[in-house]
């Protein structure tokens, strides 16, 4: 597949100018070039988002149970071809089957979840809200008047989204912003547009009109543009703290409303009476799931008292048993990393690990696996202390950090000091313990006895501190506000 038509405006595919040339997408565990993304096409930016205005009109007054059956239809249609898009994540992405598997269906929920907009986006009414008396003093009068509050959509709303959940991310904003009325524009990464252009173009196989949702392709500079236009209402954004910071600031500045979800660096705690089995399954899951490239990955594991006399062995000797190798291998553990890039940045933390004086258990540079630059196998250290680098920096890689706590004041204290606020786990029996680390954990999303505490399609994703700028978060309730205004009748009859 070439540049030249990975656009998709009012429901074609478009060529791209590449004034600043190209990225290559490649899949992680072969090397090949799927495609080369056109980099600073932002003439598309303009063209989609008056593709996505002209829909406007038509499709925010089409009614909602109408725009519902095209979100049914489009369920069925991801059904069908489900294996397809799982083939497609482990080749552009590098995971495994159940890991695409995974980000599918959990795209699904959100599609399910987006159908019931027509009771989500119920207004409310509060009659006789006051009794009215006459402006003439002359004339005794008493009219009551009825309050009603509807909930809107906005206009063209526009989502940039990252590499490592291709399909159920993008899933997380423009469903719920069409169910609602809205249009939209999609920037996906570019490290991984093929599964999002995908899942745009099966969107119209289901039946969604042209232009109600677009595809933009490219890097920081179509992003930026997508963020400050005129006609853009609303911005999406879910990555890197840094960036995610830079678009809040940027978008609102611009006028618009904004949510963006960042980066983050999540802890987990054993307590010395949690299950073992599943306090090790847990971990193990959450550390080395997805190759550690999840902003709910636990990073941090931190053994309280005794418990790292039976965790520590344990989550080594259970991480030395992942394989380590292409997704597409039946019994494969972890793929590759989505790039070279990410390779270089695993191995120079882990590199700079050892520097720093952390206790090297098991080196994921040394453990059998592909040849090539994204291969990085499950690797654990302990001793680690605040301060290090292996502390403080999201890794958003197969690497697992040990700090050892005497007591549950103390470890709650790691969690607390954080400056990100994705989530946290705690492994326990106790429920005065869990109570304790639920309110004092200082994180949106808390696990207790479960490794990757992810709220599905019907709660809000609720990220704090550094790991989301914004207040309305994506999925569950927050969607259905963020992608509405609210309009206050006051109304009297004579
Ligand atoms: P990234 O920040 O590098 O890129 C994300 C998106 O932003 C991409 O589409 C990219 O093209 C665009 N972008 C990059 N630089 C930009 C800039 N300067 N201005 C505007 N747009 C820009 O993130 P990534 O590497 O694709 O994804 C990994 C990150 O995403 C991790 O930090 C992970 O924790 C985070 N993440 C967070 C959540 C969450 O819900 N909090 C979910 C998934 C991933």
């Amino acid at each position: 597949m070439s540049s030249a038509s990975l656009h998709v405006i009012n429901g074609v595919r478009v060529g791209a100018n590449a004034p600043r040339g190209s990225f290559s997408n490649v899949d992680p565990a072969t090397g090949e070039v799927l495609c080369e993304v056109p980099l600073g096409g932002v003439d598309a930016v303009d063209a989609a988002v008056e593709a996505a205005a002209a829909a406007y009109p038509a499709w925010s007054q089409t009614p909602v149970g109408e725009r519902c059956q095209v979100l049914f239809e489009y369920k069925q249609v991801l059904e069908r071809n489900f294996d397809d898009l799982t083939d497609m994540i482990v080749q552009e992405h590098g995971k495994n089957v159940p890991e695409a598997r995974g980000d599918v269906r959990r795209g699904i929920d959100c599609i399910e979840y987006a159908c019931g907009a027509p009771s989500l986006l119920m207004g409310r009414t509060l009659p006789r809200i006051a009794v009215s008396s006459s402006f003439s003093r002359e004339r005794e009068e008493n009219i009551p008047l009825d309050s009603t509050m509807e909930r809107v959509p906005l206009g063209v709303c526009a989502g940039i989204t990252p590499f490592n959940f291709p399909i159920m991310v993008p899933m997380w904003m423009w469903p719920m912003a069409v169910a609602c009325g809205n249009t939209f524009v999609l920037k996906p990464s570019e490290k991984v547009p093929l599964c999002a252009i995908r899942e745009v173009e099966l969107a119209h196989e289901a039946g969604l009109p042209a232009g109600v949702l677009n595809v933009v392709v490219g890097g920081a500079d179509v992003a930026n543009r997508l963020i400050t236009h005129t006609d853009v209402k609303a911005v999406s954004f879910v990555g890197s703290t840094p960036v995610a910071r830079q678009v809040y600031a940027e978008a609102t500045a611009a006028g618009k409303r904004a949510q963006c979800m960042g980066g983050a660096k999540n802890c987990m705690i054993i307590m010395p009476d949690a299950n073992r089995e599943a306090a090790i399954d847990g971990v193990l899951g959450s550390a080395f799931g997805n190759t550690g490239q999840r902003c709910l990955a636990g990073s941090i594991a931190i053994p309280v008292g005794d418990a790292a006399d039976w965790f520590v062995p344990a989550i080594v000797e259970a991480a030395r048993g992942i394989k380590t190798s292409a997704g597409t291998e039946a019994d494969c553990g972890m793929g590759p990393l989505i790039d070279a890039g990410s390779g270089l940045r695993v191995t120079s933390a882990i590199a700079a690990g050892v520097e720093e004086g952390a206790d090297l258990l098991l080196d994921g540079r040394e453990a059998t696996m592909p040849e090539g630059d994204c291969f990085v196998g499950p690797t654990v250290f302990d001793g680690v202390t605040p301060g290090m680098s292996l502390a403080e920096t999201e890794i958003f890689g197969p690497v697992l950090s040990i700090m050892r706590r005497d007591t549950l004041d103390d470890a709650i204290e790691i969690t607390r000091r954080s400056p990100f606020g994705n989530m946290a786990v705690m492994f326990t029996a106790s429920g005065y313990a869990a109570n304790r680390f639920r309110t004092e954990a200082g994180a949106g999303m808390i696990g207790i006895n479960v490794g990757v505490p992810a709220p599905m399609a019907v709660f809000p994703f609720s990220g704090w501190k550094d790991s989301f700028f914004g207040t309305l978060h994506a999925n569950g309730e927050d969607a259905v506000r963020f992608f509405t205004e609210c309009r206050i009748l006051v109304s009297r009859w004579f």
